[in-house]
């Protein structure tokens, strides 16, 4: 066995946050954890830094700085303290840091995850987002640092451990792949009809039947977005042509995705719907540690169904497919739409149904470019925000 490594999660306080210290801290000859981040809730940031002997607490809300010193203080927690959005970047830089979990929520964790990247340390992938928007930016920055990048999103981490170990380096094609096939839950909704969905409650919408998550994530299932975002995660994780990325409901989420071989053969990952599997995967690979999670009994679950998506319900799977093939900032500006419609639905201001016509309208007004650089991909994402967020009020300032 390999030396101890030494771990920093961002997005410590959030569900693959938690789950990711549940797997370390059963392995502590394994794993040190050095620093913990969190947008807000300093309470709770430091409890896990106590609970985990982390050396360094990052909150990058600024303002709540002071509330995670005291809480620190009154723990008898010697961790030091930094704040803001900058100081993610030096928290991945740590010396004792030679693995980074990213599991910030949306375009926020862009910076750090590919500021690891860069630094050349393995990044476990949770934040899906970052990779969407920006992930030929990422094959730059990996060829030239040789960082691993090990996908944590169950299904690329399906993928991931259905694809030959040397991929990356033969290219799909050349090791006989036709296919990538990303499995869905189809998310609570998946048997509501059309004008019923008009209705749905962010409460409804948050309640997965198979998976325990953030609300963000939670509400981009019951849009089928977040399938939309995986696929163009595939995309750029395993270099994967878009015609060659498909989609298929698969209700009891046991088979997490599968990959389809020349010779007929498809080989599936199956497990528990439990993130601890994906997780313990990508910390220990290429080796294997237990996880928590019990194994699976097939005959206990009995049937497993396969069916195809129904896009007039579930129109953001459609787009996401459209902005990928469109390529450029196109991804980048479906990401920043769909993130501010999905907390105006989740703050009431908008329905449902309203997301994915905010995400279209957004798109459509979009100034599209071929976007190369971080900063490109970040103007992208500001100008969508500026529309999404005029739509949501109701009033274009954008073409006044
Ligand atoms: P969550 O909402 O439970 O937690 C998000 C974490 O990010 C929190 O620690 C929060 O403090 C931090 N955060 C939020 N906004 C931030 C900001 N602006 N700057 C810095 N930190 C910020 O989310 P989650 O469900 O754990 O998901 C995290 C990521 O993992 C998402 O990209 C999600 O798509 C992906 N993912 C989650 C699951 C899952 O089962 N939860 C599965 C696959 C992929
Ligand atoms: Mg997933």
């Amino acid at each position: 066995m390999t030396a101890s490594r030494g771990i920093a999660v961002l997005g410590a306080t959030g569900s693959i946050g938690r789950s990711t210290l549940d797997v370390i801290a059963r392995h502590p000859e394994r794993y040190r954890v050095e620093a913990l981040s969190a947008h807000s809730r300093p309470g709770e940031l430091a409890e896990l830094c106590a609970a985990h002997g982390a050396r360094l607490a990052v909150i990058s809300d600024s303002g709540q700085a002071q509330t995670l010193r005291d809480a620190l203080q009154s723990l008898n927690c010697p961790a030091e303290v930094a704040a803001g959005p900058e100081a993610l970047l030096d928290l991945v830089a740590m010396e004792t840091v030679d693995t980074v979990m990213a599991a910030i929520v949306g375009a926020a964790g862009l910076g750090p995850t590919l500021r690891a990247a860069e630094l050349g340390k393995r990044v476990l992938l949770a934040n899906k987002e970052a990779m969407v928007i920006a992930g030929p930016l990422f094959h730059r920055v990996v060829a030239q640092s040789g960082a691993e990048i090990i996908p944590v999103d169950s299904e690329h981490n399906a993928l991931f451990q259905a694809l030959p170990a040397d991929f990356a380096r033969r290219g799909l094609a050349a090791s006989g792949v036709r296919r990538l096939i990303l499995t869905a839950s189809g998310g609570p909704f998946l048997d509501t009809d059309a004008d019923a969905l008009a209705g749905v409650t962010p409460e409804q919408a948050c309640n997965h039947p198979n998976w325990d998550m953030g609300k963000k994530i939670s509400v981009d299932s019951a849009t089928l977005m977040n399938k939309g975002l995986e696929v163009i995660e595939a995309r750029w994780l395993f270099d994967a042509a878009p015609d060659m990325i498909d989609v298929v409901i698969h209700p009891q989420s046991i088979v997490h995705s599968m990959v389809s071989y020349a010779d007929g053969s498809v080989l599936a990952q199956m497990g528990l719907p439990d993130m601890r599997t994906p997780i313990a995967h990508a910390l220990a690979w290429p080796e294997r540690i237990d996880s928590g999670v019990a194994s699976l009994d097939l005959p206990t679950i009995g049937t497993l169904d396969f069916h195809p998506p129904d896009l007039n319900r579930f129109p953001c799977l459609a787009l996401a497919f459209d902005a990928m093939r469109a390529g450029g900032s196109a991804a980048a500006t479906l990401n920043a739409a769909n993130e501010i419609a999905v907390q105006a639905f989740l703050d009431g201001h908008i329905p449902f149904m309203a997301i994915p016509g905010l995400v279209e309208d957004t798109l459509e007004a979009a100034a599209w470019n071929h976007a190369t650089s971080l900063e490109e991909i970040m103007r992208a994402d500001a100008e969508a925000r500026t529309r999404a967020r005029a739509a949501v009020q109701g009033k274009d300032k954008v073409n006044v």
